[in-house]
């Protein structure tokens, strides 16, 4: 059989521990026997990083602008442990937070649906996508506690010193202040995102805040959404045949648990936290869930939502066998080949993808899993597979689809 040619190169961004492990087995049985993979290799495993000084993170996400597709393995955002265990320069910033800062992007995280692995909202049948805003708010927050009596404001100084004041509180007695912000260019570019990306798979978009209580701050996220949706996306939705929808966030949560899913939620930074965590875990296991970071100016970047796996890697250099979940990361290959399909032109490399998807997909709904899926399935007597095996078996799959 012919390999499936490519004519522009993907950016490859290796990773670390056992999802390294991983990367190499995806491309070695799934990818290289089918494709002849054209990608711009950037090794961003954390010795290689130390090495040239994290330079290489930097490197790879400027490739992911020029060649705006990306595919990325899990890698160690590094803390003092880490640190000492590769004897480390520097505390090296988290890769995906500067390459975060570099696309300026905005992450959409899908979990991926398959029958056997049951959501624990019965009514959700198709996958819900959370998009979660990752600049301000609470996390840029300033806070105060206040001791006693007396007066709390805020105040804006205009560069030309003219002061602007809003009473916050006339406290009398101790309490708590906090101050936070968010500036319009990184909410336009989070609403340009999530217009994008709701264009690209065709889903209906959600957005929503507290606007009826927070007339200001909230107000300017759904005003600065309404602006550019009428200005620049409302006949595309047309023509493609989906909605934005925008509504109160408590009117939002109610609607999504009675909903059957297949939309992007678009969450504002706390908001996003704390729904994606009840997204994901709804839906069965953070080894079932991709991640794609998508630029405004459209570049996308896909990995799987989970870390490296560390436990399971320590099992690994022990010699001992490990069932590790290789999926998302399976998905990250198809969705980046898929989207490289999309912009060159390529049916046969799109096939491929969908190909792969379902091979993987296939394989567990046979029954073949591993071990973290084996124990949440409702598929009767499930055959626990190792590592490199679940691989072996997609691979086998994968000639007959
Ligand atoms: P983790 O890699 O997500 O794993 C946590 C636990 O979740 C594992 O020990 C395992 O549970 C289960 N798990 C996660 N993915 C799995 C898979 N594919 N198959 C089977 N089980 C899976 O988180 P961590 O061990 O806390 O973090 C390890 C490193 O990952 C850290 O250095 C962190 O900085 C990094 N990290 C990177 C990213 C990223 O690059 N996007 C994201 C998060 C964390 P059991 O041990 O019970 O089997
Ligand atoms: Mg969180």
């Amino acid at each position: 059989m012919d390999k499936i040619r490519m004519t522009t190169p993907i950016v490859e961004m290796d990773g670390d521990e056992m999802t390294r492990i991983l990367w190499k087995m995806i491309k070695d049985h799934l990818i290289l026997p089918f494709v002849d993979l054209k990608s711009e290799y950037y090794d961003l495993g954390l010795e290689h990083r130390n090495a040239t000084n994290d330079q290489v993170t930097v490197d790879s996400a400027m490739a992911a602008k020029k060649y705006r597709v990306a595919v990325k393995c899990a890698t160690i955002t590094p803390n003092a442990a880490r640190m000492e265990e590769y004897d480390l320069k520097e505390m090296w910033k988290s890769p995906n937070g500067t390459i975060r800062a570099i696309l300026d992007g905005t992450v959409f995280r899908t979990p991926i649906v398959v029958k056997g692995i049951e959501p624990c909202v019965k009514n959700w049948k198709k996958p819900i996508t959370i998009a979660r805003h990752a600049y301000g708010d609470v996390y840029k927050g300033t806070e105060m506690k206040i001791p006693g009596p007396g007066k709390a404001e805020l105040v804006y100084t205009a560069e030309d010193g003219t002061e602007y004041r809003e009473l916050i509180h006339e406290f009398e007695g101790p309490g708590i202040v906090q101050g936070m912000h968010n500036v319009n260019a990184s909410i336009e570019s989070f609403a340009k995102s999530c217009f994008q990306y709701a264009l690209d798979i065709r889903q209906d978009l959600w957005f929503a805040t507290k606007d009826t209580i927070s007339k200001k701050y909230d107000h300017t996220f759904k005003d600065i959404f309404q602006e550019i949706f009428d200005r620049d996306y409302k006949e595309k939705f047309e023509e493609a045949g989906i909605t934005y929808f925008y509504t109160l966030i408590d009117d939002a949560v109610a609607r999504v648990m009675k909903s059957e899913g297949g939309y992007i939620w678009a969450c504002k930074n706390y908001d996003g936290d704390v729904m994606s965590d009840m997204v994901s875990s709804a839906f069965g296991s953070l080894a079932m869930m991709t991640s794609v970071l998508v630029s405004p100016d459209g570049c996308w970047e896909y990995e799987a939502a989970h870390g490296t796996v560390q436990r399971h890697y320590y099992k690994h250099l022990k010699g001992e066998e490990t069932s590790t979940n290789s999926v998302a990361t399976i998905f990250a290959w198809s969705g980046a080949l898929r989207k490289r399909g999309e912009l060159d032109n390529s049916r046969e490399l799109m096939d491929f993808a969908g190909r792969l998807e379902k091979a993987t997909l296939d394989t567990i709904e046979e029954g073949k899993m591993t071990r973290d899926l084996a124990l949440i399935t409702t598929i009767p007597e499930p055959v626990v597979l190792n590592s490199e095996d679940f691989i072996l078996e997609i691979a086998k799959k994968l000639e007959t689809v």
